[in-house]
Order: C-alpha cells, then sequence, then structure tokens
C-alpha cells in the first residue's frame, strides 16, 4: 500500500495562462517560441533538461525502475547510462562542471563553501558570481534565443539573461531576490501558494515533516515548470529539483536492507520508493506540455550510496601532531572556531562528504610552516598514511586520495591541497572537533545523515536524431557541448567532452 502524503493546495490552478492541454493545443502554437533554424538548415531544436539532483543509477535504472512507467517509456526511446560526476562529486561544482564543460578546478569551486584565498578566514559559499565562464543559457541568449531555469545549483545570486530564472536551493530565503526578472517573484509567489526553495532543516530527526516536505517541493517545483513552460517563450528549458537528494540523505536507511541503519518494518521503508512513483506521475506532467521538437534530458549532478559513518579528520591530524591547538575544544567545535595554533601547524582539514586537506605553507599562507622544498614530500608522507588508515575494527578503511593537480588540467583559486574520499566516499569527513568520539563517529557532526555521496549520476537523453540503447562512459563534460549541438550552437573555446549521439 503506498503510504499517502497529503496533497498541497492546487498548484498552478490560478493562472489561466497554464496551458493543461498537452501535446496537441500545444503542438498548435500554445507555446510561444523562438526556435531558429541553424545555419546548416537543421533546425535548431528545444532542449527540456530535467535535474534530478542525486539521482543515482542504482536506483533510478534498476531497483525502482517498475515503479517509474514515464521514465522507462523515455528511456526505451533514448540514450542513457550512468554519468560519471565531477571530482568531487558534490552538487555546486558538478552543475556548474555540466553547464559550463570546465572542470572544478578550471572554474576554482571545489565544494559548496571554498577558501578565498590562503589565509585563515575560513571559506565561503560559491555562489553564481563565482562562475567566470558562459554557461550553455548564456552562449544561447548570446544567440538571441530564450532560456526558462528554475533552481538550476549556481544560479544564485540572480544575474540577467534573455529569458526568465528562479534561483536554486542556496537562495536564503524568499525575502531575497530570487528570480530575473525582479517582477517574475510574484508570479512564482502566486503559483506555487509560496515557493520553497529548499527542506529546511533535512538533516532532521523529525522525519514526518521532511518527507512531507519533501513531497511537496518536488510537486511544486514541477507545477512550477509547467507553468513557466507554458507561458514563456523558450528554447532552452532547465528544472532542478533537490528532492531526490534531501529524500537519499534523510530516508536511505529506511529503506535499503544493506544500510547499517536499516530496521525491518520502520515506518519510512516505502518512502522513497512512494516518492519515485509521486515523481514519475510529475515527470509525466511536465512532459505533456513540452512541444514535440523539443528533446529531453533528464540528468543529475552525482549519485548516492550509504553511509557508513564519519571519520574526524582533523582530530587524526591533531593526534598526528600535524594540527596543533592552542587550547583543547571544551565541546564540539567546527574547525573554523578552534584555537589553532598556526605557527605549530602543518595541515587542516575541511569536513563534509569528502575530506579536503590543506598544508600549511611558508611564504603562501600568513604563519606557514611547511618550506616549499618539503611541499612535496610532506604531502605525500600525509597522503600514504591516510591511505593506510584502518576502520573501526582493524581492516583497511579504503581511502582514496587525489592531487588537484592530477585531476584538472588548470588549479585555480585556492585549491585543496588533498582531496580525500574516506573509504572511497562510504564514510563522511568530519571536520569538527571536541566530538569526544574518537576517530570514527556514527553520526554525523551536522546531523542525522544515511548516505554520502557517489561518484556515478544519471543522464537519459531522449529526441530526434539521437540513438537508442543504454551508452557506457558518460561524463558530466558530456552534457554541455551535447545541449550546445542539440541546440544548434558550437562548442565554447576550452570546454571539455563529447557531443553525445
Ligand atoms: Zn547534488
Amino acid at each position: 500500500m503506498e503510504r499517502r502524503y497529503r496533497a498541497r493546495r492546487r498548484l498552478g490552478s490560478c493562472c489561466s495562462g497554464t496551458a493543461r492541454g498537452g501535446r496537441a493545443i500545444l503542438g498548435s502554437g500554445g507555446v510561444p517560441t523562438t526556435a531558429t533554424t541553424g545555419t546548416r538548415g537543421r533546425r535548431a531544436r528545444r532542449v527540456a533538461l530535467i535535474g534530478l539532483d542525486c539521482g543515482t543509477p542504482e536506483l533510478l535504472f534498476e531497483r525502482y525502475a517498475d515503479d517509474m512507467p514515464t521514465l522507462g517509456r523515455l528511456r526505451r526511446q533514448a540514450l542513457w547510462g550512468s554519468l560519471e560526476s565531477t571530482a568531487p562529486p558534490l552538487s555546486i561544482p558538478a552543475w556548474l562542471s555540466m553547464l559550463t564543460g570546465r572542470t572544478p578546478g578550471e572554474l576554482g569551486v571545489y565544494g559548496f563553501r571554498n577558501r578565498t584565498d590562503h589565509g585563515y578566514g575560513g571559506l565561503a559559499f560559491a555562489t553564481s558570481r563565482w562562475v567566470r565562464v558562459p554557461r550553455v543559457w548564456d552562449l544561447l541568449g548570446q544567440a538571441g534565443r530564450d532560456s526558462v531555469l528554475i533552481g538550476v545549483p549556481g544560479t544564485y545570486p540572480p544575474s540577467p539573461l534573455r529569458g526568465s530564472m528562479v534561483t536554486c536551493f542556496m537562495t536564503p530565503s524568499t525575502d531575497a531576490q530570487f528570480t530575473f526578472p525582479a517582477d517574475l517573484r510574484e508570479e512564482v509567489q502566486r503559483v506555487t501558494g509560496g515557493y520553497t526553495i529548499d527542506v529546511a532543516g533535512f538533516r532532521s530527526e523529525d522525519k514526518a515533516r521532511v518527507a512531507q516536505q519533501i513531497f511537496d517541493m518536488t510537486e511544486q517545483r514541477f507545477a512550477l515548470a509547467r507553468h513557466l513552460a507554458t507561458t514563456r517563450p523558450w528554447d532552452f528549458l532547465a528544472v532542478a529539483d533537490m528532492g531526490p537528494d534531501r529524500l537519499h540523505h534523510g530516508f536511505w536507511g529506511a529503506c535499503d536492507p544493506g544500510h547499517p541503519r536499516y530496521r525491518p518494518g520502520n515506518a519510512y521503508e516505502h518512502v522513497v520508493r512512494d516518492y519515485y512513483r509521486a515523481l514519475d506521475r510529475h515527470l509525466a506532467g511536465l512532459l505533456e506540455v513540452l512541444p514535440d521538437d523539443t528533446t529531453v534530458a533528464i540528468a543529475s549532478d552525482h549519485g548516492a550510496r550509504p553511509m557508513l559513518g564519519g571519520f574526524c579528520l582533523n582530530e587524526w591530524l591533531v593526534r598526528e601532531g600535524l594540527l596543533v591547538l592552542a587550547e583543547p575544544p571544551a565541546g564540539p567545535t567546527p574547525i573554523g572556531k578552534a584555537a589553532i595554533d598556526w605557527s605549530r601547524t602543518t595541515a587542516w582539514g575541511d569536513g563534509g562528504f569528502y575530506g579536503r586537506l590543506f598544508l600549511n605553507v611558508e611564504g603562501r599562507e600568513p604563519l606557514g610552516t611547511v618550506p616549499r622544498r618539503d611541499y612535496e614530500s610532506v604531502r605525500e608522507h600525509i597522503a600514504s598514511r591516510i591511505e593506510r588508515l584502518p576502520d573501526p575494527v582493524g581492516r583497511p578503511l579504503g581511502n582514496r586520495v587525489l592531487r588537484p593537480g592530477e585531476l584538472y588540467p588548470e588549479v585555480r583559486g585556492a585549491a585543496p591541497d588533498l582531496i580525500v574520499y574516506f573509504g572511497d566516499l562510504r564514510w563522511r569527513a568530519v571536520g569538527s572537533l571536541g566530538l569526544g568520539h574518537g576517530l570514527y563517529t556514527s553520526e554525523n557532526d551536522t546531523g542525522p545523515d544515511d548516505a554520502n555521496h557517489s561518484e556515478q549520476g544519471v543522464l537519459v537523453l531522449a529526441g530526434e536524431g539521437l540513438s537508442h540503447g543504454r551508452q557506457e562512459g558518460l561524463s558530466i563534460y558530456d552534457v554541455a557541448p551535447t545541449l550546445q549541438a542539440l541546440l544548434g550552437l558550437p562548442a565554447a573555446a576550452g570546454q571539455r567532452g563529447r557531443v553525445l549521439g
């Protein structure tokens, strides 16, 4: 029996402009269009990108495939497969890379929060202002064509474009300006009955509230997409929903017998399945209002996997004598608030889905202690120690240590010196000190969380002229050049990836 979630009030029904008649009506001119003819006589088509943040191939293509008949039908007419994410597989760098065709190193964005310089001032959120290269919609706008963007990560604060934009989950609140043009905001609030930017406090034990908000947010996102798809001119429509990501972090352990937190018969055992059934209905509702000449891309920025626990990176650095504290923490303390004796510190780290390790380098950091000539040897010494770390019962933890210079053709900004995947991303990196757990935790320092990110997301690409069937080796860097080719735009200089077809 499918668990029932309270339906929100009918969305979009207040708008007489919302076309609900499906393709027949739309095909006869229901949607304003600016589609043009390409230079080689090939019609430059429309593209709709439906982003499912954290969409995971094992769930969408396997475990819940039978619960998603719309996605299944689309896949049968599509090129599809696992989509390899960026390193690290995190929403902000991954979405930026997907829509620019550039690596995190070239973008200088290595996470949600990044060092702004080599001082000790901590980290700042990467916003749309960090993006210095054109995204797909910028290139399209330069060609005089329109885009509609809803919730695409990395779009806050809103910036001018040819078309319409509703910003992403990084938007602080709907009190902030979250649309372009500015007067779109009132319409969004009216159509949605109050726009939900994200599930507030999704790392919570209040599972009933979190589940309801995830279902509501996804319903609202798709209703707004239907509304804007049918009332605005567009060649490129991109809507991204954070629902799957919040769901996996909140409920993976309730639904997966392979997860250490799983308890048979728990109240949320079927919430993930029920969510994907609902998502499939919303998907059907959006697809039916898209004009026939639309190429549909469904993509995720990364996938997810069960999180087994956390490794306290800074606690370990303290024990190794590499991070020296001026005074011990009185209780749980984020690294940014710890009293660090920089003059005696070799390295410190920042936590999250992956670990970032920074060396305190002479002439680079204000109180650097690692002479430049020793940089490589110190870094390799720490890397090899991390690679050899055991799990709590003495087996190898299976850590992977990556070096930005080997991952990216260019390394901009204040990049981490080492990128660490604890347990190959089965373990989270815990940055806080003073947790009193030793080196390993079963709890996350920022609230309960069942899932970590994985490197494989999804891509389903359906449209005229595209091949059908599963393809291996798809990369997130292929998305921008492919979308541009479908839209009749050339690849931009410096873009990675290949055009899929
Ligand atoms: Zn994400």
